[in-house]
């Protein structure tokens, strides 16, 4: 708990509207996706760049923690206090789009700008921001940085590392660090802008970003490939991929996540489906995207495919989309808790890797139904418990752990795309040796010697 005279120089220094640590603030930043709770003693709103150095060297000198924080909407506790401080929160004033630069096909934002504002702003003007994260509706820039975020256009378009060219942060003694450039090519000195790109707020706090961008192609299908059974869609997906098709996306959706659509959802799916693959094509001209539909519909049938179907319009490419849309929301019906987690394994792994996790369910007798987003191996896995009870949380716990070391023998990895915040924690040791981990310690010592920085994060 740290003293009210820490308070009031907060409010010194930004004015008591920027500063909150009534109890109803405290509460409503308490929480992030994973519903875990635990409440800061401050929260403070920094109004440009040098308010977070202002706040950062204050902190450092009176070793308070500081957890930056975007929209609160990560699925591994990055954003809550686990021993309290402040909590910086970026959404209220560093929220501005700087800067869109058409000739050079970059955007320069504030942290706080919400992932689809930015999309929307560069569309108008012709150019793309793929990264698509399911909450672009509310999730931020800082926070995709900081996590590196991944979307359904990860299969052709990558991930949010793939568009960061530069970035501004605060250390946390209140010094700028100005990494990377608004250049496509840059090898001057260390890759500062990627070691903090996914670094989960415990290394600096980003102030700034530029983006690149692309041009936005103008035409877009949807396709459905149709399989009876889950290898064969697995196996489709890295075949396909290798013989030259190129899709926006490639999400999977197994035989559990399709009977819970049609049961609680009432969405008609094929019969005997036992694993469908949906996804977008795009291109500049109509032939690319019927050569892309081609490719995908010869390599899915030589792997399995019953049937291959396309969108014809916009309405028809919405009604593939709904059954993958709400994957999630309706595999409630094996068990009031889903413990997910979203391993990401080499595309050529997904057969067996499925396999195995199918067969892991089975040993512990909870159902784990699986779907996400197979093009790029990163697939969300969830086991499936009655979440009153106490014994089938610490089993389903027991399982999800055996799946990690599994997907680590693999070559995969813990995450994809939610990162490792608190959650995945404790699972560290299982993908990093112990040098490993204390070279993660030292790079998180030389930025934050204090450990002031979103502390206990990342197992560091
Ligand atoms: C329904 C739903 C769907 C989702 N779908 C996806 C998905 O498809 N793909 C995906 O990748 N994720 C997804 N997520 C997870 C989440 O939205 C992402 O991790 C997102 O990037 C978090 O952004 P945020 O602004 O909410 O960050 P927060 O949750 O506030 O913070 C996340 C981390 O970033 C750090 N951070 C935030 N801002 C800064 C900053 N300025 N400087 C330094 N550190 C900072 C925080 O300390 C924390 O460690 C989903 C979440 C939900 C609830």
């Amino acid at each position: 708990m740290i003293e009210k005279k820490h308070i009031n120089s907060f409010e010194d220094m930004l004015g008591k509207e920027n500063v909150y640590s009534d109890k109803a603030h405290l509460i409503a930043y308490s929480y992030d996706a994973t519903r875990t709770r635990f409440e800061p003693d401050a929260v403070v709103f920094p109004r440009d760049e040098e308010d977070v150095c202002r706040i950062l060297l204050y902190c450092s000198n009176h070793k308070i923690v500081v957890i930056p924080r975007g929209a609160g909407s990560g699925f591994t506790g990055g954003a809550l206090p686990v021993s309290g401080g402040i909590t910086l929160a970026m959404e209220k004033h560093m929220n501005k789009i700087l800067e869109i630069d058409e000739k050079n096909m970059v955007a320069v934002v504030q942290p706080g700008v919400i992932n689809k504002d930015l999309q929307n702003a560069v569309e108008k003007l012709g150019l793309f921001y793929p990264p698509d994260p399911a909450s672009e509706e509310y999730s931020t820039l800082g926070g995709n940085v900081s996590e590196n975020a991944g979307g359904m256009r990860a299969a052709k378009y990558g991930i949010t590392k793939d568009y960061v060219m530069a970035l501004r942060a605060v250390r946390a003694s209140g010094e700028i660090i100005r990494a990377g450039k608004r250049t496509i090519k840059d090898v001057a000195g260390y890759n500062v802008a990627g070691l903090l790109t996914a670094s989960e707020g415990t290394l600096a706090v980003i102030t700034e970003i530029t983006l690149k961008l692309i041009s936005k192609p103008k035409y877009t299908k949807a396709y459905m490939g149709i399989f009876s059974s889950v290898e064969d869609a697995m196996n489709a997906v890295f075949k396909s991929l290798s013989s030259g098709a190129n899709p926006v996306a490639m999400e999977f959706m197994d035989s559990l996540v399709v009977k819970a659509l049609k049961e609680k959802l009432d969405i008609e799916l094929p019969d005997g489906a036992g694993a469908l693959l949906i996804g977008d094509v795009d291109g500049n001209v109509p032939q690319e995207i019927e050569f892309q539909l081609e490719t995908l519909k010869n390599s899915f049938k030589e792997n399995g495919a019953q049937d291959f179907i396309v969108s014809k319009d916009q309405k028809q490419r919405d009604e593939l989309w709904y059954a993958r849309k709400n994957a999630s929301p309706s595999i409630t019906i094996y068990g009031s808790k889903k413990l997910n987690e979203d391993i990401s394994v080499p595309r050529s792994m997904l057969p067996v890797a499925l396999k195995k996790i199918y067969a892991i369910g089975e040993k512990y007798g909870f159902k784990v139904p699986c779907f996400g987003h197979a093009g790029d191996g990163n697939i969300h896995v969830n086991v499936m418990v009655d979440g009153s009870n106490e014994k089938e949380l610490e089993e389903g716990h027991k399982a999800i752990e055996e799946i990690f070391k599994m997907v680590v023998e693999l070559g995969g990895t813990l995450s994809g795309e939610h990162g490792i915040g608190l959650s995945k924690a404790p699972f560290m040791d299982i993908a990093f040796t112990h040098a490993e981990m204390e070279l993660f310690r030292d790079i998180k010592k030389a930025l934050d010697p204090n450990n002031i920085l979103n502390p206990a994060k990342m197992g560091l």
